[in-house]
């Protein structure tokens, strides 16, 4: 079975071959026949030629490849671009024990791959180890995202481990002390950090660090990929939005996100690389030439369950549909009209809408919403300017 959308992208497959598509030509569907021919100067002539995409990615509108659950607020750092502005006190209304494994189960049971366990500090919960232990049971791939404080040294990192956690998340925001020490509002910090790192690495666990790069470390991204190296299994980038704590002027411009995209795109690491939140990030690698994979973006591969249940496109799109405690979240996942929209290329306003790289990229629906309140409006820290009218 080969299905192809009617302007210039493209999904098959049935059997998850690669496939590859001229992009750029009206003509539907051609399928391109020698190695790409396109580069970085073709498409800053309009002409951009094509890309491969890997086409076996699952059918997001069912279930989302990625689950973050935010077990709970309460963290006692104190992070200036804290997403979750993560208060020193657990609600009384956070999702309980039962409430959790319900909501597990239900994840599970939707066929959803990767299960992750992110706060505030999961480490202030008591039962996060039998939550932790329960997701494992499932068969989902558990992610484990602790913050760096005293409860980590106490062999809490050694329990998550036996439990069967298949990757920990840690952050790491600077190159030096100075810049993370800053970031996370604790002298020492980055030590402690460099430490579990170290600690997480001696227990064999599969490590993924997560930076998030605003305009206080872009200048470190080269040596904070340098510090990883063989210590990390996948390096996560992500690109600040201003929600939570952290403030606009702390976003790159967007000549700097495109730079730092084009450095990271063009490097080579040796570790896994994801950026979230700049999706733009497959445009520049298409431009590149280089491979493309399918990626999940808010609500599209990816939904977040906060704290008191609440069901939300991602973390940095705070958008609520419902809450898991009135229905399951396969329903607000697949049923919802803004999950609807957000995986519905065609309703994407603005520049994004009429892009050629509509389809593999889409533009920050957390950027666009924070800019300008519209979803699905265009993603105002892009400079890519499309080049076909489809109007
Ligand atoms: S205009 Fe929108 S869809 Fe096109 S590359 Fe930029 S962010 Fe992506």
């Amino acid at each position: 079975m080969e299905v192809v959308e009617d302007r210039f992208a493209v999904f098959v497959a049935d059997n998850g071959q690669r496939r590859e598509f001229d992009v750029v030509s009206p003509v539907a569907g051609k399928e391109r026949r020698s190695s790409p021919g396109g580069s970085e100067g073709d498409a800053a002539k309009g002409q951009v030629s094509a890309w491969s995409m890997d086409l076996s990615r699952p059918d997001f509108s069912i279930a989302p490849m990625t689950l973050a659950w935010e077990v709970t607020r309460s963290c006692p750092l104190r992070c200036v671009h804290c997403r979750a502005e993560a208060q020193r006190h657990r609600r009384a209304d956070e999702l309980t024990t039962e409430e959790g494994i319900a909501l597990i189960n239900d994840v599970a049971s939707l066929g959803t791959h990767v299960f992750v366990l992110t706060g505030g500090d999961p480490l202030a919960r008591a039962d996060i180890f039998d939550l932790l232990a329960h997701a494992v049971s499932t068969g989902m791939h558990v992610g484990f995202s602790p913050s760096v404080t005293g409860r980590l040294r106490s062999g809490a990192l050694r329990r998550a481990v036996e439990v069967g956690t298949g990757t920990v998340h840690l952050s790491l925001d600077g190159a030096v002390s100075a810049t993370h020490d800053a970031f996370r509002g604790v002298r020492g910090h980055f030590n402690r950090t460099r430490q579990a790192i170290d600690d997480v690495n001696d227990l064999g666990a599969r490590l993924q660090v997560a930076t998030t790069v605003s305009r206080s470390n872009i200048s470190e991204l080269a040596a904070i990929a340098s510090l990883l190296d063989g210590r990390a299994s996948s390096w996560t980038l992500f690109f600040l939005v201003a929600t939570g704590r952290a403030e606009h002027a702390d976003m790159l411009s967007a000549d700097d996100e495109e730079r730092a995209l084009h450095w990271l795109a063009s490097g080579e690491f040796p570790f896994a690389v994801r950026t979230v939140e700049a999706p733009k990030y497959r445009r520049i690698r298409a431009q590149l030439n280089l491979p493309v994979s399918p990626g999940v973006t808010d609500g599209n591969g990816f939904c977040f369950v906060s704290h008191i249940g609440d069901v939300q496109p991602s973390g940095f799109l705070p958008v609520t549909v419902g809450n898991v405690r009135d229905r399951p979240i396969a329903y607000w996942y697949q049923e919802h009209p803004v999950f609807q929209a957000l995986r519905d290329t065609s309703k994407r306003g603005g520049k994004c809408g009429r892009c050629e790289f509509l389809e593999i990229c889409g533009g920050s629906r957390a950027r666009a919403w924070t800019a300008t309140g519209d979803l699905l409006g265009a993603d105002p820290t892009c400079i890519y300017e499309p080049h076909v009218d489809v109007s």
